[in-house]
């Protein structure tokens, strides 16, 4: 993990650097790499679309164009991570995932409602 963080917090520092070349101030990188993962899960979403051939006039795409986009927004998302928190994302990650898994992983067998009886 810490291999991906190296590589995550290093794309940190070059959009940092790029966009203070801008002339942008923090708040403005910030809201714009926040941006940045809703235009990834736009693409994943596209991809979806074209994996499922919903779209006539395009025929369809293979499902990894798909896992490719998908992987793009974790990507931006933990860059984005990366820029606002730039001395703890890793572990502030971590916490994060710990307190949001734990009602799913701590509780036992999940328990499916059975479906509703038509009318
Ligand atoms: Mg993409």
């Amino acid at each position: 993990m810490h291999g991906i963080w190296d590589t995550i917090h290093r794309l940190a520092r070059r959009f940092n650097e790029h966009d203070a070349a801008l002339g942008l101030n923090q708040d403005e990188q910030w809201s714009l790499q926040v941006l940045k993962i809703a235009e990834e899960t736009g693409e994943a979403s596209q991809a979806v679309i074209g994996a499922r051939g919903i779209n006539p006039r395009k025929g369809t795409a293979p499902w990894e164009d798909a896992h490719a986009e998908v992987a793009d927004v974790a990507i931006t998302a933990l860059v984005a991570l990366a820029r606002m928190r730039p001395d703890d994302a890793a572990e502030y990650l971590d916490r994060h995932l710990a307190a949001k898994s734990a009602k799913f992983l701590l509780s036992g067998p999940a328990s499916v409602p059975a479906p509703a009886e038509p009318a």
